[in-house]
């Protein structure tokens, strides 16, 4: 039961009881998770007894990270978990990290962030993407995975834990750190880089990475200053200058599928009520309840994506005339709202440029071409046009956010629509109240998005809806639009050295390479492309 599960004192009556168990100094629960498919809930743990005894043992194993002062050095480009933790790796590995981040620490950048909703502008260099920490630092702090090495994303866990992280995240089935923990735990990890010898630079954006001989020599900085070694490149899905500059230097890149569709925001008593099947909803000792859905449409995947329990949809821009949203929530998920991504597959294929009109199937989206290809690639190319070249993800991607923009007013207050207007193609009017801090601005969504991501967006909802009584609701809102689900385009490189296919030395790193989606399994790549450095440095 719930209230068992939360009492260390009733855990140690339980074992008494049922178990005979006497003289249990101390309990630590091993695995936790939480059973809410039938009416009676129950939490489920694996509890270690200890009788007649103490725990001795650290709940976490800890890492020895050895002086590398004077070692050879690896530059380590973007302080997010592939970059951050790639770091942390090369020190164990006896090599020298030199850690270049284009955005502030992660402290200063809160003000930034804050800032969004105050003045409504999103500053370029340091946003809810780009600064110290990453995407990641001001996020849910979701640490669960697919990826089925266990082994690995122990280790990842570990390391947040030897860094501050409680140690709850290597017991819950579906851990989590909080937005509000995230940054102290960043900042221990710089301090462990710098402590042993590493540095980390920040407000120093990599311009260029300098190549000779398909071979990387090191990078130029918008500080002047070059910095010398091969490339731990871990910029993540939103640095499109990053992008740019790999596409006109020839580094090969290809475009991929992306998902994109809306933040669905409900209260987040009606998901405790819906989802823990009871009109009192998460009572005292449940969590802020979670859901996950899924479902074909018409050949393409329509799913809840990064869903954020007790939480806020926040504004994820990373420049000026773009719209997107995202969602985070505090440690004790305790907000009054529940949000997630709602989103559909896009591939290639669907999206086209014909007779100067971007079109998503038949579908026109009715924005400024040329604004959009000069934010991309200021440098332009009258060869050809981004939407046709392996930019083109990125493209449409920022052309659909270009387009939420405009219907948000030319400002960040973000169109969104109540669920079921949406869903019945009704227009509304009055929103109900989000926790989007730069506000809503009402909004035919079915109206002006393409109707290849409504349509299917709808039926999605229908069969949510559906599945679970209540879901389908006018007291949810759809925010659009959510765009950064996954990088548009994948760096290529080889599946055995983890090098660039063409350029030795560089290793393309993380979300933005196109090989990891979430914090754990940035986190394991940014390792693995460290291993694979040290490889390469002939070790
Ligand atoms: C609001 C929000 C909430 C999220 N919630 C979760 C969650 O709960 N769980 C989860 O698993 N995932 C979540 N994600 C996704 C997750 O944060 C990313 O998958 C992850 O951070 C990717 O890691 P990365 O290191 O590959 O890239 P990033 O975290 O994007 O880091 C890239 C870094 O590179 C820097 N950079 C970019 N270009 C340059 C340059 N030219 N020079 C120097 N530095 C540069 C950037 O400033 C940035 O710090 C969330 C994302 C957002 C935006």
């Amino acid at each position: 039961m719930p209230e068992v599960a939360a009492d260390n004192e009733r855990i140690k009556g339980y074992l008494f009881e049922e178990k005979g168990l006497t003289n249990v100094c101390a309990i630590r629960i091993l695995k936790r998770s939480i059973d809410a498919r039938q009416r009676t809930i129950f939490v489920n743990l694996t509890v270690r007894a200890y009788v007649n005894e103490e725990p001795t043992e650290l709940e976490y194993t800890p890492i020895h990270y050895p002086i590398v002062d004077g070692k050879p050095q690896v530059i380590v480009v973007g302080a997010g978990p592939g970059g951050l933790f790639a770091a942390l790796r090369l020190i164990e590995l006896g090599l020298r990290p030199v850690v270049i981040e284009r955005g502030k620490d992660v402290h200063q950048r809160k003000l930034d962030i804050a800032n969004i909703s105050r003045t409504q502008m999103v500053d370029s260099e340091s946003n809810y993407s780009f600064g110290e920490g990453g995407a990641g630092a001001y996020s849910d702090g979701k640490l669960y995975t697919r990826s089925k090495k266990r082994g690995n994303v122990e280790k990842i866990l570990n390391v947040f834990c030897q860094h501050g992280a409680s140690t709850d995240i290597l017991v819950d089935a579906h851990p989590h750190i909080g937005t509000d923990k995230l940054p102290r735990v960043i900042e221990n990890m710089r301090n462990t880089i710098i402590r042993c010898g590493g540095e980390v630079y920040f407000q120093t954006r990599m311009d260029a990475i300098i190549i000779n001989d398909n071979k990387v020599v090191g990078i130029q900085t918008n500080t002047g200053k070059e910095f010398m070694g091969p490339v731990i490149l871990a910029t993540g899905h939103s640095a499109r200058d990053v992008y740019a500059w790999l596409y006109d230097n020839g580094v090969e890149i290809e475009a991929k599928g992306i998902a994109v569709g809306v933040r669905l925001e409900h209260p987040s008593h009606r998901i405790d009520q819906i989802q823990y099947h009871r009109g009192e909803g998460r009572g005292k000792f449940l969590p802020a309840a979670e859901y996950s859905f899924v479902t074909q449409v018409r050949g393409r995947g329509v799913y809840s994506f990064c869903m954020c329990p007790g939480g806020i949809v926040v504004p994820a821009a990373t420049g000026p005339e773009q719209i997107v949203v995202n969602g985070m929530s505090p440690s004790h998920r305790n907000t009054a709202w529940s949000n997630s991504g709602m989103v559909v597959e896009l591939r290639q294929e669907d999206m086209q440029i014909e007779n100067g009109k971007l079109k998503i199937d038949d579908a026109v989206l009715e924005t400024d071409i040329e604004a959009i290809e000069h934010s991309i690639h200021p440098q332009g190319n009258s060869q050809s046009s981004v939407f046709n070249s392996q930019l083109k993800t990125l493209a449409f991607q920022a052309a659909l956010e270009r387009l939420c923009w405009m219907q948000g007013n030319y400002k960040q207050t973000a169109p969104a629509q109540r669920m079921a207007d949406f869903v019945n193609g009704r227009l509304g009017g009055s929103l109900p109240e989000s926790s989007y801090a730069p506000g809503l601005i009402p909004s035919p969504l079915h109206f002006w998005m393409p109707s290849f991501i409504t349509d299917r967006l709808r039926d999605g909802f229908r069969y949510f809806g559906k599945q679970s009584h209540g879901f389908l609701t006018n007291e949810a809102t759809v925010i659009g639009v959510e765009t950064r689900t996954s990088s548009p385009v994948r760096i290529l490189r080889d599946n055995e050295s983890l090098q660039h296919v063409r350029v030795q030395g560089l290793f393309p790193c993380g979300e933005g390479a196109g090989y990891a989606g979430g914090i754990v399994s940035a986190a394991i790549d940014g390792e693995r492309c460290a291993e694979a450095c040290f490889n390469y440095m002939g070790n």
